[in-house]
């Protein structure tokens, strides 16, 4: 790398955030952190941002504004507050590449904004492409950005056609592996709880992304976000169970061969090919032991037992605002089932609800998706109150 690349983080709190900064720290020739942001977490904020001296900090919730500036003003750390300061502070002169780690459709706007003033972007928010992928990425084509995907398999599949972009792709293959609730049937996953919801097997991750991972949703809504990183159709894109989360994707080119990315398990990797591309960072990550693993397994997924994934190549069928209806009826369920409120199962039926109640609105705009965003979750709040009274 010829200049020390500057990093705008946004969700520097959440687990892609520190381990972001955990790649920064072990590459402080490479890069520098310019700013720092969360949404609720002030505490792990000034923390971060007192070892990094980045150049500002946005707390999104801005009760917590006046003790971040307490903490951070006598170290020259501009600090601001709110939703809004977040849009203009990624289109600062100073910073190259913005990552987003942020969780769910809150990644949506500040995207845009970062796109539109022409930075980079590493993106760990999937439901920024599922919501609006369409907008997304023909900004980043008219403004010549890079949307370098940090999801695990998309940044395989990433790896795997560098230096093919000119060979058409035949299909790829997500692989997944299965969460924690592989091979059990609806009768065990009406009666789970949330402990047992959020302990996966092979990745350490924030509530939200675990409990996607257990539902299979996270590989539903991953579908979605493949076919605009890499502009495939959704015969194009199939999803394969692969317990052991070795292989991270799969392509397969029309000559017939297949190219596979693999490693242990460690999303420190993606984020530093995000963060060093065309470049490999060297790195002391522990190395794969063939012999430790034996044997890796593949798997149709269940998706009559886990109806997310169905739901979602469904929404991607129908297009159109589907997709951010979608994701939308999913983050409320989710939170319903992180808060007792429905059970396992009844989150698909939260998401089919809405999918067959809200509008569907063909070509729509931004305004379109936000209003779709916010009509989504007002009724899969109505139905979830309604199981509740039964
Ligand atoms: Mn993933």
């Amino acid at each position: 790398m010829e200049n020390k690349r500057n990093i705008a983080i946004l969700g520097s709190t959440g687990s892609i955030g520190s381990q972001t900064l955990e790649v920064v720290k072990n590459n402080s020739e490479l890069f520098n952190v310019e700013v720092l942001s969360a949404q609720n977490n002030y505490k792990k904020l000034i923390e971060q941002a007192l070892s990094f001296k980045p150049n500002a900090v946005v707390i999104s919730n801005e009760k917590h504004y006046n003790e971040v500036k307490r903490s951070l003003e006598p170290e020259n750390i501009n600090v601001f507050a709110g939703e809004e300061s977040l849009l203009q502070i990624v289109e600062y002169d100073n910073i190259d590449i913005v990552l987003i780690a942020m969780v769910g459709f809150s990644g949506l706007k500040p995207t845009l904004n970062a796109i539109n003033a022409g930075k980079q972007i590493a993106l760990a928010n999937k439901e920024t492409l599922v919501v609006a992928g369409d907008i997304i990425t023909k900004n980043a084509r008219e403004k010549g950005v890079n949307i370098y995907p940090i999801d695990s398999e998309h940044s395989a599949i990433f790896q795997c056609i560098s230096g093919e972009f000119h060979n058409p792709i035949e299909c790829i293959y997500l692989t997944a592996s299965g969460g924690p609730f592989r091979g059990k049937n609806k009768e065990f996953l009406s009666k789970t709880t949330k402990k047992e919801a959020l302990q996966h097997p092979n990745w350490d991750m924030g509530d939200k992304i675990t409990i996607d991972s257990a539902s299979m949703m996270n590989k539903g809504l991953e579908v979605i976000e493949a076919k605009w990183l890499f502009s495939l159709k959704s015969s194009q894109i199939k999803v394969i169970i692969h317990p052991q989360s070795i292989i991270h994707s799969i392509v397969q080119f029309e000559d017939g061969s297949m190219k596979a990315q693999m490693g242990l398990p460690d999303m420190k990797l993606p984020i530093q090919y995000a963060l060093g591309y065309p470049d490999r960072i060297k790195s002391d990550f522990p190395r794969f032991n063939f012999l430790d693993y034996p044997t890796l397994t593949f798997e149709q997924p269940d998706t009559s037992t886990f109806k997310n994934l169905d739901l979602a190549y469904q929404a991607l069928e129908t297009g159109a605002n589907m997709p951010c209806i979608l994701n939308a009826a999913n983050e409320i369920a989710v939170s319903a089932f992180l808060s007792d409120k429905i059970n396992f199962l009844q989150m698909s039926d939260v998401i089919e609800y809405c999918m067959n109640t809200v509008e569907v609105i063909n070509n729509p705009n931004l305004e379109d998706y936000v209003e779709s965003d916010n009509k989504a979750r007002e009724i899969a709040k109505e139905f979830i109150n309604g199981l509740k009274n039964k």
